[in-house]
């Protein structure tokens, strides 16, 4: 039978190249898991998908409610879940002060990291119902994330400190709205998401891999600079980032190479290892990639899982 892929975020950028990428080969039903559902349509018929090959399922990541809805509905669509990818993010670069989400947590950890996390944990389920021959739970990490890196040593630098203000709620009230309980920075909050996303990866390896045979996998895709991920950065920004990256620093790569790469992550026999970091050298070629110490602290990701499940219910 063909897969069943659902995809967050897959109205642009990455996710919509990985969802034309695998719709194409015909293996692959992709259910796109999008806040904006015309938007998520129109996206679909630009990039020329099939109609059948894809389905269209709202789902707001800043609303934990929403999440909820959206497990509900899946499941009454009847379809297994042979892999889920969380995709979708939200980067707010330039911002000076916190916006939060429906349930009152800073929005780029409660969309980027909170809301896939109930998302990931609640679908657990249904992964593990899936008689595919193999089933993955695939996070989007990111180079910038990962002090070990020189991307990673851009200030702000990510860092989530001791948790003291995810632990208070995020909510710029009684807490931080910062993860280390510092002051607001838009772009650390980013990185921090991001940290969050691959320290819940290697959370969920350690807990389900070996119960479950489910494979648990992150990746940093490459610079991809033409995304809509930078539509808040300013506009000089905007104008010089994918040239710089092309070819300065050579990380860039497009959308549609980035689609292909992630592609393989949910398909490819060779990628079934659990608990890995994938990324790309310079010729394209797939390799395991070290995290950077923060994003590899297992202490911290077990804290890190606590507060979380906290926060979105679940304990
Ligand atoms: P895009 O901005 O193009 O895509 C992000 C997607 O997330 C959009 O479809 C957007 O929906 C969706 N989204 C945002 N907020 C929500 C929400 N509240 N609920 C549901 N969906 C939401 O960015 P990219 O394709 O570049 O990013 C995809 C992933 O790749 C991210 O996880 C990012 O961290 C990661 N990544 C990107 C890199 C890059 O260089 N671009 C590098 C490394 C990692 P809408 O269309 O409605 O806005």
């Amino acid at each position: 039978r063909q897969g069943v892929v659902v995809i967050t975020g897959a109205s642009s950028g990455l996710g919509l190249a990985t969802a034309k990428a695998l719709a194409e080969t015909g293996k692959w039903h992709v259910v796109m898991a999008c806040r904006d559902f015309l938007k998520a349509e129109t996206a679909a018929k630009s990039a020329g998908m099939a109609k059948g090959s894809y389905s269209i399922m709202h789902l707001d990541l800043a609303s934990l409610d929403s999440v909820r809805q959206f497990v509900h509905g899946f499941r009454q669509s009847g379809r297994p879940l042979d892999v889920l990818v969380c995709n979708a993010a939200i980067y707010r670069p330039t911002a000076r002060t916190p916006t939060y989400t429906a349930d009152g947590y800073e929005m780029s950890v409660g969309v980027n990291h909170l809301g896939h996390f109930l998302l990931a944990n609640l679908l657990l389920e249904d992964l593990k119902k899936s008689d595919y021959p193999s089933r993955r739970l695939i996070i989007l990490g990111s180079i910038t994330g990962n002090s070990n890196t020189l991307a990673g040593n851009v200030p702000p630098k990510a860092g989530l400190g001791d948790l003291r203000g995810l632990a208070g709620g995020l909510s710029g009230m009684t807490s931080s709205a910062m993860i280390d309980g510092g002051d607001f920075d838009g772009a650390k909050a980013y990185k921090d998401s991001k940290i969050c996303n691959m320290l819940t990866m290697q959370e969920f390896h350690k807990r389900f891999h070996e119960e479950t045979g489910i494979t648990f996998a992150s990746l940093y895709p490459g610079c991809i600079a033409t995304t809509g991920l930078f539509r808040e950065h300013i506009p000089l920004f905007r104008l010089l980032f994918p040239p710089f990256q092309k070819f300065i620093t050579k990380g860039f790569v497009s959308e549609e190479e980035s689609g292909k790469r992630l592609a393989k992550v949910v398909s490819d026999p060779s990628l079934t290892k659990s608990g890995v970091y994938w990324s790309w050298n310079k010729d394209s070629a797939c390799f395991e990639n070290q995290l950077s110490q923060e994003a590899s602290d297992s202490a911290k990701a077990q804290k890190l899982w606590e507060i979380s499940a906290k926060l979105v219910g679940l304990a």
